[in-house]
């Protein structure tokens, strides 16, 4: 399972991706409206697109090792971005919590 730290910096960074715009789920700050700031969770987590799946959204030819790297390059940018400082790589992600 790719080592989510519940950073939230891929939800509070969602301007331009189609699939999110399409749902009309694109705020004006950039952010997608089903983010929960308070909780640092996705309100639908269990029926997120696709896009929003790390593991199931894994291109059949890239192997697991690498897609989970460049995965964790793009958090890091994506932190840096959002929050101005490195992302932690340690703790557990608030969509992996039992609802
Ligand atoms: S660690 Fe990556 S996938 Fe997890 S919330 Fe942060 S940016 Fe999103
Ligand atoms: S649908 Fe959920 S997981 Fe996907 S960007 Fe929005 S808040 Fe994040």
């Amino acid at each position: 399972m790719f080592p989510c730290t519940q950073c939230g910096a891929c939800c509070l960074s969602v301007k331009g991706v189609l699939a999110l715009e399409a749902l009309g789920w694109v705020a004006e700050d950039g952010s997608c409206r089903q983010y929960n700031r308070a909780e640092k969770r996705c309100r639908v987590y269990r029926s997120r697109p696709l896009m929003c799946r790390v593991d199931e959204g894994r291109p059949a030819m890239i192997p697991a090792d690498v897609w989970q790297s460049l995965n964790l390059i793009a958090c890091d940018v994506l932190h840096k971005s959002i929050y101005g400082e490195p992302r932690e790589r340690e703790g557990v992600c608030p969509h992996d919590r039992k609802e």
